[in-house]
């Protein structure tokens, strides 16, 4: 396989530790729960971007860029983790952030929108539909003043980025080797499916049974998710030229814990991750890993899993969003309504 060959700049504390979460397991008299803390790669807050930006980065390097340029959600976690990137390789950033209005600015400067601004990278904030037209004209107008300017694809879901969660694959095998362990199940947030396949992919190709499970993020539905996630996958053997036959029942997908709209708030999100801070003292995010622990939960509850399962939940980062949805979330642990489910910053 062509993994060893591909180039690749370390920015992750490698490997992150695998950790077995006891009392959430007998809180929810479910399996064995162990939890990958891809929340600690040590880059910025930490998250599964940085396992991504790890093979994208080295493209951007090669070209002598001196701007990242890149777009993607007003409190984007892949924004947050790319600036990091881009200033530890020496390079400015430049964010395109869709929001409910152009150059929404709100007046309380938190969570990832906090991160960006001390990373002092150029922030626009645009309407969705006006995204890539802003992007084109920012690569435009850097050129023109003499500069080097490098546009990633949001999120990271392309080939080499996929090749980030193939290695983690290996990775998990190796410290399930250590821990005495066999994985049955891997549950996570799948959003633009660049984790999800290459965990399939990694999984696939060392010959685990581990099945993987993405909870969806947003109002996509199953079908729709599994679209993505087959079409990452396809382009993604392609490039790592790798002979593997990966079909649709090999991407398993739940999408009936995650709200309405991406980014909404929900009670089972709320739910999860008050469960999981106080039985673990382990922080999970609103957006993400909130949702994928719901799923979790309701998966246990449902019955799915056997007493001897053991089940691996990926912590994908994310957690400084719990600041900037302290309302709702503080409102669900009074058992009271929110005032809002639909952040303020949705465009
Ligand atoms: C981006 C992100 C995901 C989703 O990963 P994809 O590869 O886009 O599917 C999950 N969790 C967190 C915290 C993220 O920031």
């Amino acid at each position: 396989m062509k993994l060893s060959a591909l180039p690749r700049v370390r920015l992750a504390n490698l490997p992150t530790p695998l950790q077995e979460l006891r009392n959430l397991s007998k809180a929810l008299k479910g399996p064995r729960i162990f939890v990958k803390r891809d929340d600690m790669t040590g880059l910025a807050f930490g998250g599964n971007k940085t396992r991504k930006l790890e093979y994208l980065m080295p493209d951007a390097l090669a070209d002598q860029a001196d701007y990242i340029v890149t777009s993607a959600g007003f409190h984007s976690n892949w924004c947050t983790q790319t600036a990091a990137a881009a200033r530890r390789l020496g390079m400015k950033i430049v964010l395109i952030k869709t929001g409910p209005k152009e150059g929404y600015d709100p007046e309380d400067c938190d969570g990832n929108h906090l991160l960006h601004f001390l990373q002092g990278a150029v922030i626009k904030v645009v309407k969705p539909e006006n995204a890539q037209k802003v992007e084109r004209e920012t690569m435009e107008q850097l050129k023109l003043k003499g500069h080097r300017p490098y546009l990633l694809t949001a999120t990271g879901s392309t080939p080499p980025g996929v090749a980030g969660y193939v290695n983690t694959m290996l990775e998990l095998l190796q410290q399930s080797v250590e821990l005495g362990i066999n994985i049955d199940y891997l549950v996570h947030a799948t959003g633009s499916g660049g984790t999800q396949s290459g965990l399939i992919i990694g999984a696939k190709a060392l010959n685990t049974n581990i099945k993987v499970i993405g909870s969806t993020t947003g109002s996509r539905s199953k079908d729709e998710q599994i679209e993505i996630v087959s079409s990452v996958i396809d382009e993604s053997l392609r490039f790592l030229q790798l002979p593997l036959r990966i079909t649709d029942e090999d991407i398993i997908v739940h999408d009936q814990y995650a709200g309405d709209g991406y980014g909404f708030m929900t009670e089972g999100a709320a739910e999860a991750i008050r469960i999981v801070a106080e039985a673990e003292g382990l922080f999970l995010d609103p957006v993400y890993t909130g949702p994928a622990m719901a799923c979790l939960i309701g998966l246990c509850r449902d019955g799915f899993f056997r007493p001897e399962d053991v089940v691996v939940f990926l912590h994908t980062g994310g957690s400084v969003a719990l600041f900037p949805y302290r309302t709702p979330i503080k409102a669900y642990a009074l058992g009271e309504a929110p005032s809002w489910t639909v952040p303020p910053w949705s465009p």
